[in-house]
């Protein structure tokens, strides 16, 4: 295939941006890019062209934290007194609902932001998964809604002790099912970590088997670490560490491992995990939503640390997440140079090596030898558009402009803003999400 007509900006190591420019892809790789005269003299005989109107060709948005399973809470009425903190927002709400999922609910969890997320442009999504009384095959079938929507995945189970010792076992069974099958099929496009909810529910010897099961796959752990002050509290406590210590005690931490948010960590912690090479996901808007204080960007980059950039479910669009981390660090350190670079090169680079390691291809950029994961963005630049300026304008314009078409692997998942899903029916999902939400929240 041939894209033709399109600005393209390339994110890649130069971060060119080519007016008049074109993409060849073939095998759901990017064999070539240049402009659009030159691509289309030398592919005279390629009958798919595909005229991008004009519009900014980019990399696919990479969401590096995620849970499906949250789509059902939202508007959710609790009972009784508003939560005044993180845990009681956890026992009030998220392992409310995280109980009374049934499997039929799941396909329809995910299918719901899978689908806002290819109209938003996310085309690679790390997911977290809970539904504990419905935890054998749950990762099957989110598998199976990632595989029809066509969007590159990669899944986990959160294996927690607060359900109890079965619940515990059957999620540390679920991942090693999951990791047995992914790492069978070895699929760039769907993939696996072991998942873990955060040390604070997890007992010595559930950590220590799961650590050696995530071993035995060859997978990182994926778990919430230190994202409200109870969880350093409770490691303090209990252990006589921090959660990144006792993480590391056990063998959890390394290059596969993903620790999400990392607010309550110190300068020990922080070199902890630059040595080990683990990654940490920021999700700045959910932790503004449940109050638990900021990551410390500042010292987070002076120690190293590799940094992306996840939306913890709040939604599945990177626009909004991207530009909420560049606020919150202006505003939170008052200072105006730490934000927007920051969250510019967690979103574009950070994400990029983190769905590298993950899925074992070259993604994130319109560069030869890439995969076709890529947008075409309904926005014309009022301003001059260089590799200069692309941060003003991915914060100031094109994170309002519409995404009008969404490639994974050299295939059209939206075109002209309509879906090409077969046998997925967006007014038909909508309608399924009302039935069952109002099933479950009369369950929760
Ligand atoms: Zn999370």
């Amino acid at each position: 295939m041939l894209i033709t007509n399109a600005t393209i900006v390339t994110l890649d190591r130069s971060n060119r941006v080519i007016a008049d420019g074109a993409v060849f892809i073939e095998d759901g790789i990017i064999r070539e890019i240049g402009k659009t005269a030159a691509l289309r003299k030398k592919h005279r005989r390629e009958k798919k062209v595909e005229d991008a109107g004009g519009m900014v060709l980019m990399p696919g948005l990479i969401n590096a934290h995620m849970h499906l399973y949250s789509t059902l809470a939202r508007g959710m009425a609790l009972p009784g007194e508003p939560p005044i903190d993180f845990e009681q927002i956890l026992q009030h709400l998220w392992w409310r609902l995280d109980k009374a999922l049934r499997p039929e609910d799941l396909r329809v969890s995910a299918l719901v932001p899978l689908i806002t997320g290819i109209r938003a442009g996310t085309t690679t999504v790390i997911d977290h998964h809970a539904s504990p009384n419905a935890v054998d095959g749950s990762l099957d079938i989110l598998a199976d809604a990632v595989r029809d929507t066509g969007v590159r995945a990669a899944l986990c189970y959160e294996v927690s002790d607060r359900d109890g010792p079965e619940i515990a076992r059957l999620g540390i069974a679920e991942n090693v099912r999951f990791l047995t099958r992914v790492n069978q099929e070895r699929s760039p496009m769907l993939r696996g970590h072991f998942g873990l909810h955060a040390q604070f529910t997890i007992e010595d010897a559930t950590l220590r088997e799961s650590c050696e099961a995530a071993r035995d796959q060859g997978v990182g752990v994926h778990i919430h670490c230190a994202e409200g002050f109870a969880d350093l509290a409770d490691a303090m406590q209990r252990h006589g560490c921090t959660p990144v210590e006792r993480l590391a005690q056990h063998g959890a931490l390394g290059p596969g491992t993903i620790l999400a948010h990392c607010v309550h960590i110190n300068e020990d912690d922080r070199l902890l995990i630059r040595d080990s090479d683990t990654f940490v996901t920021h999700q700045p808007r959910s932790n503004m939503n449940n109050a638990v204080g900021a990551m410390d960007l500042e010292q987070m980059r002076l120690a190293e640390v590799s940094l992306a950039l996840g939306t913890d479910g709040m939604s599945n669009s990177m626009w909004d997440e991207v530009r909420a981390c560049h606020l919150i660090h202006n505003h939170n350190t008052a200072d105006p140079r730490i934000g927007m670079a920051n969250a510019f090169e967690m979103l574009f680079l950070g994400n990029r090596a983190l769905a590298e390691r993950t899925f074992g291809v070259r993604i994130g950029q319109i560069a030869r030898g890439c995969v076709a994961d890529l947008i075409l963005v309904d926005y014309h630049p009022p301003t001059p558009l260089t590799r200069d300026t692309v941060m003003g304008h991915v914060f100031f314009g094109m994170g309002e402009a519409r995404v009008d078409s969404t490639m994974v692997d050299g295939r059209w998942l939206m075109r002209r803003g309509r879906l090409r899903l077969r046998g997925i029916d967006e007014a038909e999902i909508a309608a399924e999400a009302q039935a069952r939400a109002r099933r479950l929240w009369r369950r929760v």
